[in-house]
């Protein structure tokens, strides 16, 4: 599967990498983009003949794994069939992919608005919700992620939304439910998910039921800790939003398409929202497309009023193509059914064994291939391995894992304190084990940085 090591490649590509792509999220001289050489199923490799099995799926999204053969074949064959068509036209792909999309999103989201990713799809959700109930404010949890476009940025909750705050876009935040580090000094879950909605009722009272459109959620926070709500969150949250006519946004952006061991999340909690977002796994990110479902409900309000929005892009038949593909791909060789099984059965057990055994292990929380380890100095008094949104030095110890973790050929997701064991949705038992055994002696790095 790994090719012949090329290094002379590989350099030419750091090198023109380093002259003239500009990076997201970072300071560019402080970077060393790894130079990847290639891709197949849950591993990456580099020029170098170093090959990584990849515990992050990409951004989360490659929930098939890289390169699936059929789901190549089809962009292959779309592009030679019809590359590009404009969105106003109805297009094989497009209706296709539309179709299986809402075959499976929950209750009444039937009408699918096409973006090019999770950000614009955020985007366009909200600005659905505020012409649809008239009202401008947003209401978004902290700890959370919501993209990297304007009103995105600034429903989300976590550090990367304060050098892009300007406080213009309406956005109110409030907790939401965590018990591992309550803001409402729970100590059951019966507790915190009881103290996070009278919470959360409390920010609706006091800023004006009537102003607020909408309700922005995910059903798993994924980027900011994977936190699955406690049972009965979401559908109370559900309640309250029809209580006072707001649109009640699920975001499953990343949770979506067989993360969390279900087609989408909201299916553990048998909630429906008025909008859902998604993007990512809709096809596995092979050519970018995201989305918005909606309720028939907020349909109808565009029925004779036009949506004053939309993208050049919106719907490309590549994307398309790699959408039904993809979920073709997925319902064919039970996709979903095995990453709930595989977190069930190897990875919920396994990285519970390691918390046994790693004192710098807080917690292990997750479902399907959706899964977090929260890193801890200490135990008993939960302080983190490094501090909230901790940089340079202060980060060291999280930095010192991640490299121990490369070093054992796996490539970790890593955010602030916590690593995320997030994989393909298709990764096998034998692989699954593979990341927990490069994960066990990543922790021994961490466990010295411990009180214990
Ligand atoms: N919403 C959630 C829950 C996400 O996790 C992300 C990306 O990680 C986004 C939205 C933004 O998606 P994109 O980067 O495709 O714009």
């Amino acid at each position: 599967m790994t090719p012949q090591p090329d290094p002379q490649a590989g350099a030419a590509v750091k090198a023109a990498d380093r002259a003239h792509v500009f990076h997201s999220w970072s300071a560019q001289d402080l970077i060393d983009p790894l130079a990847v050489a290639g891709a197949e199923g849950a591993y990456f490799w580099d020029y170098e003949g170093n090959r990584y099995l990849d515990f992050t799926s990409g951004l989360v999204y490659t929930n098939i794994g890289y390169q699936h053969p059929k789901v190549v074949a089809a962009i292959q064959e779309q592009a030679g069939k019809l590359a590009t068509f404009a969105p106003a036209f109805a297009i094989e792909s497009r209706s296709e992919a539309a179709r299986l999309i809402a075959e499976r999103t929950p209750g009444d989201l039937d009408k699918i608005f096409f973006t090019n990713g999770g950000a614009e799809a955020v985007e366009n959700a909200i600005r659905m919700a505020r012409l649809h109930t008239g009202r401008p404010k947003v209401l978004s949890a902290y700890r959370s992620y919501h993209g990297g476009t304007q009103t995105a940025i600034n429903v989300t909750g976590d550090p990367r939304r304060w050098p892009n705050d300007n406080g213009t876009a309406g956005v109110v935040h409030f907790w939401g439910p965590f018990l591992y580090r309550s803001a409402f000094h729970a100590e059951t879950e019966e507790q915190e998910c009881e103290r996070a909605l009278a919470h959360l009722e409390q920010t609706i009272a006091f800023e004006g039921p009537a102003s607020i459109a909408a309700i922005v959620l995910e059903t798993v926070p994924g980027t900011a800790g994977i936190m699955p709500p406690p049972p009965g969150y979401l559908a109370a949250v559900r309640e309250l939003c029809d209580r006072h006519g707001i649109v009640m946004v699920l975001d499953e952006v990343m949770a979506g398409f067989g993360r969390t061991g279900k087609w989408f999340a909201a299916e553990h909690h048998d909630v429906v929202p008025d909008l859902l977002t998604f993007a990512k796994g809709v096809n596995s990110g092979y050519v970018p497309l995201g989305g918005v479902a909606i309720s028939a409900k907020i349909a109808e309000t565009f029925a004779t009023r036009p949506y004053p929005g939309g993208l050049t892009y919106s719907g490309h038949p590549l994307a398309c193509a790699a959408a039904v593909a993809t979920i073709n791909v997925m319902a064919d060789e039970g996709v979903v059914e095995h990453a709930a099984r595989i977190g069930e059965t190897v990875l919920g057990p396994g990285l519970r064994e390691l918390a046994e055994r790693h004192p710098s292990v807080g917690e292990v929380r997750g479902t399907g291939v959706f899964w977090a380890l929260e890193l801890v100095r200490d135990r008993e008094t939960r302080e983190p391995l490094v501090p909230y949104n901790a940089a340079g030095q202060a980060a060291a110890p999280m930095a010192a894992f991640g490299a121990a973790c490369k070093k054992n050929g796996l490539w970790p997701f890593v955010n602030m304190n916590r690593t995320h064991a997030v994989p393909a949705c298709n990764i096998t038992e034998a692989q699954a084990k593979e990341g927990l055994a490069a994960l066990d002696a990543a922790l021994a790095v961490a466990d010295e940085h411990t009180a214990a």
